[in-house]
C-alpha cells in the first residue's frame, strides 16, 4: 500500500490545506464543475462534504505517473516546517482540471493540481522531518520538497510509524541553510557536511568558516578507529597523520589549543557503513603517545586524545569535575607508560601495584583529569596480562575473527563498575570475549560470574608475582 508525500508548508499549500481539508468541500457549491464525477463524488461524501487534495502534473508531466500509483486505501502525509503534521486515506482518484481551477485556481506556471483525490481518516501528527529519513532512510538534506509517492517497504516503515499509539516527539525546529548543525543531526558523507559549512573537507579536525568551534571526526571504518568508552563515554582520538611521527602541528595543533582553552569541540562519528552524525560536544581534556605501526607498517608515535562528552558548547552547564581541574602543562613530546605488551607483562606487578595504589573510586589522588590516560594503561596492562585470549577460564569459544587492527576481539571489563566504586586497576579489570561480556552484563548468572572474575584475576596476579 504506497504512501503518498505531500508538502503542503508554503503559503499556497497552507491555504489549500485550510480551504478543502480542515474545511471540508460542499459539492453543491461546486455542481457545475464536477462533470462527469458528480455521481461518484457526492456517493463517497458526507452529506455533500468532502476533504480533497490535488497535485500538479509537474515539469513535463513528472508528478502524473507518480500520481497514477495511488489507488483508494493509500495514505497520504500532510508535511510543513519539520514535521508530517496529518495523514489521511485516499477514498477516491479522479482527474478533473475544471473543478481544481475553481477549487484553487493555478499556481505560476500555469498549472492547477488536477490530478485529484478524496480523503478521509484525517489525522493531527506530529512528527519530526528526522523520524521519517531515518524510517525511509533518506538524508540529512531531505526536506520532503515534491509530491513524491513511496515504494512498498519504504511505505510499510511510515505506516509503522503512523500506527505508534501516544508517542510523542520532541519539538524541533527545522535548522535554517546558515544555523550552526544541531546534536543528532546526520549528514550523508562529508562533502554534505562541507556543502553546509565550508571549511576542511578530509581532515579529521577542521573549524568551518565563521565560527571559532573544532569539529572532531571519528570514522568507524577509518584506518584506525577511535576507541569509544562504554562505561564513560571517554574518546580516545588518534591524533592527525598517517604517516610517520605525529607532531603538534595542523589538526594536532588545534587539538592541542582546544586542550590548552578548554573550549567545546564538536564530536562527529561515522558508525560502520552509517552516516555522518553531530554526536555530542566534548572537551578535550588530556593527550599521550603511544608507539604503533603506520600505514607503511614502521613503528611511528601517535598521539592519542582524551575527549570527554559535556552537556553543551556552554561551559557553565559542564560537570564540575571538568571546570575544576587544572589544564594540564604538558611537555610536547611525553614519554608514553609503554604499549609493548611484553614490556608490559614483565613489569606487570610492579604497574599493577602502582594502578592499585592511585586509584581512589574512579579518580587518582592528585590529578583527576589524567585518569582516563591511567585507564588506557591499565586496559593496556591488562591485555598484555591475558596473552590476548579471553581470561574467563569457562569461556567456551572466542569470536574466530579479529578486529580491524588485526587483533583477537577482547574487550576489557571492569568487575565491579566504575559507576559503583570498582576501581579503574587491573586488579579490577578482566579482558573477556564479547561473549564472555554478554553473559557477565545481561546473563542469569551474572553474579556468579563476577565473582569468579575476581577469583580468575587474584590467582593471575599471585602467579605473576611469583614468577
Ligand atoms: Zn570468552
Amino acid at each position: 500500500m504506497p504512501v503518498a508525500i505531500q508538502p503542503a508548508g508554503n503559503e499556497v499549500g497552507r491555504k489549500h490545506y485550510l480551504d478543502t481539508v480542515e474545511n471540508l468541500v460542499s459539492l453543491e457549491h461546486y455542481r457545475e464543475f464536477l462533470g462527469h464525477d458528480a455521481e461518484d463524488l457526492f456517493a463517497i461524501s458526507d452529506q455533500g462534504k468532502l476533504a480533497l487534495w490535488g497535485v500538479t502534473p509537474g515539469t513535463n508531466g513528472v508528478n502524473i505517473s507518480k500520481y497514477q500509483k495511488l489507488e483508494p486505501g493509500d495514505t497520504v502525509l500532510f508535511t510543513r516546517k519539520g514535521y508530517v503534521y496529518s495523514s489521511g486515506t485516499i477514498t477516491h482518484l479522479f482527474h478533473n482540471k475544471n473543478f481544481a481551477l475553481a477549487l484553487w485556481n493555478q499556481d505560476n506556471k500555469g498549472q492547477t493540481w488536477e490530478y485529484m483525490y478524496a480523503l478521509d481518516a484525517i489525522q493531527s501528527h506530529e512528527i519530526p522531518y528526522q523520524i521519517l529519513r531515518d524510517a525511509i532512510g533518506s538524508d540529512e538534506g531531505d526536506n520532503f520538497m515534491g509530491f513524491r509517492v513511496l515504494d512498498g517497504d519504504k511505505s510499510d516503515a511510515v505506516l509503522e510509524i503512523l500506527n505508534r499509539k501516544n508517542t510523542s516527539y520532541p519539538r524541533v525546529t527545522e535548522r535554517g541553510p546558515q544555523d550552526p548543525p544541531r546534536i543528532g543531526e546526520r549528514f550523508k558523507n562529508r562533502h554534505a557536511i562541507w556543502k553546509a559549512y565550508g571549511g576542511q573537507k578530509y581532515q579529521g579536525a577542521a573549524v568551518f568558516p565563521g565560527e571559532n568551534f573544532l569539529n572532531i571526526f571519528s570514522d568507524a571504518d577509518g584506518p584506525y578507529p577511535d576507541f569509544i568508552n562504554d562505561e564513560t563515554g571517554v574518546i580516545e582520538y588518534r591524533g592527525q597523520g598517517l604517516v610517520g611521527k605525529q607532531v603538534l602541528t595542523r589538526g594536532n595543533k588545534l587539538l592541542e589549543d582546544a586542550r590548552l582553552a578548554r573550549s567545546p569541540v564538536r564530536f562527529w562519528y561515522k558508525p560502520t557503513k552509517g552516516q555522518w552524525t553531530f554526536n555530542n560536544w566534548v572537551v578535550v581534556t588530556d593527550r599521550t603517545t603511544v608507539t604503533e605501526s603506520d600505514t607503511k607498517d614502521n613503528k611511528t608515535s601517535r598521539f592519542i586524545w582524551f575527549l570527554v562528552p559535556v552537556e553543551s558548547e556552554n561551559s557553565a552547564e559542564w560537570n564540575t569535575d571538568i571546570l575544576s581541574a587544572p589544564i594540564l602543562d604538558l611537555p610536547i613530546d611525553e614519554p608514553e607508560l609503554t604499549s609493548n605488551y611484553e614490556m608490559l607483562l614483565e613489569n606487570y606487578s610492579k604497574l599493577s601495584r602502582k594502578f592499585k595504589e592511585e586509584a581512589v573510586g574512579t579518580i587518582t589522588s592528585s590529578k583527576p583529569l589524567r585518569r582516563y590516560k591511567r585507564s588506557r594503561e591499565a586496559r593496556d596492562l591488562v591485555i598484555a596480562r591475558s596473552k590476548f585470549k579471553c581470561e574467563y577460564t569457562k569461556c567456551t569459544g572466542m569470536p574466530p575473527d579479529v578486529d580491524s587492527q588485526g587483533k583477537p576481539i577482547l574487550q576489557v571489563d571492569h568487575i565491579k563498575p566504575l559507576s559503583e566504586g570498582g576501581s579503574d586497576s587491573p586488579n579490577n579489570m578482566i579482558a573477556i570475549c564479547p561473549n564472555c561480556h554478554v553473559a557477565k552484563t545481561i546473563g542469569k548468572n551474572k553474579t556468579k560470574i563476577a565473582k569468579e572474575f575476581i577469583q580468575i584475576v587474584s590467582e593471575k596476579e599471585l602467579a605473576m608475582t611469583k614468577k
